[in-house]
């Protein structure tokens, strides 16, 4: 591979360190490291490789990312958050051995109508009030008996989902909770329900399994804290180098649509990377980049392979030199305000031509 400018540097120690975090948190629960969406963008397999071993399961949202962790040898337990869809799918669990979340009656009865063979582990999801995925508190009765009954069946986990575990103030979690332990009491299974945030804030969420995702990418996943207050350490650092640098005249504008125009004589640098490699187009005017642990200031559109910053007269930056775009030293929170979004978007938005590098 021939080295390009554009590129993400792995902190893989920071993963385990942030691995110890959620043990901190939930010292007594098994944990299953959320890697779906290709690690949430750190890449599938390094992340995998990297967690195998310190965690009780893996988990991916679909099959296909399921039997590509398969095929690469990792044989730790996954677990597929969508399920499967047909009687072709489930033969696939069984032949790579994945476990499945089950969330409609109809998977039930294809389990039901399948034909004999390996038994499977199922994770009976209940739908407490995201009202995405999972079955109604009311039908769990009778579909946990349907499962138990299954010879296709080997043991039934529970879990649910909280829509709103971001937001510390926000009622719902608790009422989720409430109607998930309500709906499960009668019945010994281990529980499953904290995502990151709410393991961090809510001892009650962190039951027999924990579920964390974003957290492990060191990534605050709390509206009201930052990374840093939670002791995470960002896994991923997006770097290029500067291909460019000149001088521009007060009244002279920089790319597309003239957007920005230089209030005064200006130096500006042009950094190697855009929204074709995943750095939001709608990061506003001053959004910060970081050259030798000092900020400047994003100016102009982001297009697709480029960016211009403003080297605020700064005549010790060379050509060649690095540029972070988030990660250490400049947290993605900040930039994701600036975009208007969340980091989530962010990390799962590097794309294919981004180089790996680990450190
Ligand atoms: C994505 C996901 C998680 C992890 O959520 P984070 O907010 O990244 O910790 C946990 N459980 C389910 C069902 C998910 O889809």
């Amino acid at each position: 591979m021939i080295p390009v400018a554009a590129h993400i540097e792995l902190d893989l120690p920071a993963l385990r360190h942030n691995l110890n975090r959620v043990r901190d948190y939930a010292p007594q629960s098994k944990i299953v490291a959320v890697i779906k969406a290709n690690a949430y963008g750190h890449g599938l397999l390094n992340i995998a490789e990297s967690l195998e071993s310190g965690v009780d399961a893996l988990a991916v949202a679909r099959l296909d990312e399921a039997i590509r962790l398969r095929k690469a040898n990792i044989n730790t337990r996954i677990l597929v958050l969508q399920g499967f869809s047909s009687a072709e799918e489930i033969a696939l669990f069984q032949i790579y051995q994945l476990e499945a979340v089950i969330h409609t009656a109809e998977q039930v009865s294809l389990l039901e109508a399948a034909l004999p063979g390996k038994a499977i582990n199922v994770h009976l999801k209940i739908d407490t009030g995201m009202n995405r995925l999972g079955i109604a508190a009311a039908q769990f009765n009778s579909l946990l008996a349907q499962l138990q009954h299954c010879k296709l069946v080997e043991k039934v986990t529970f879990m649910t989902h909280f829509a709103n575990a971001d937001d510390q103030q926000d009622p719902k979690t608790t009422q989720q909770l409430n109607l998930f332990n309500n709906t499960t009491k009668q019945y010994s299974g281990e529980k499953s329900c904290a995502n990151s945030a709410a393991l961090i804030t809510r001892q009650d969420t962190r039951q027999d399994w924990v579920r964390p995702g974003l957290m492990l990418y060191g990534v605050s996943p709390l509206l009201n804290k930052t990374a840093a207050e939670l002791n995470l350490h960002p896994v991923m650092s997006l770097h290029s180098r500067i291909i460019a640098i000149k001088p521009i005249k007060k009244g002279e504008s920089v790319g597309y649509g003239a957007s920005w125009v230089a209030a005064k004589n200006s130096i500006i640098a042009i950094v190697s990377i855009g929204y074709g490699d995943g750095y939001p187009r709608h990061a506003k005017e001053n959004t910060p980049v970081l050259i030798n642990q000092q900020r400047f200031p994003l100016v102009g559109r982001v297009s697709m392979d480029m960016l211009s910053i403003d080297l605020m007269g700064n005549t010790h930056i060379k050509l060649g030199d690095r540029v972070t775009l988030w990660g250490e030293g400049l947290a993605i929170e900040e930039i994701a305000h600036n975009a208007l979004t969340i980091p989530y978007t962010l990390l799962c938005g590097i794309t294919q031509r981004v180089q790996v590098h680990k450190k």
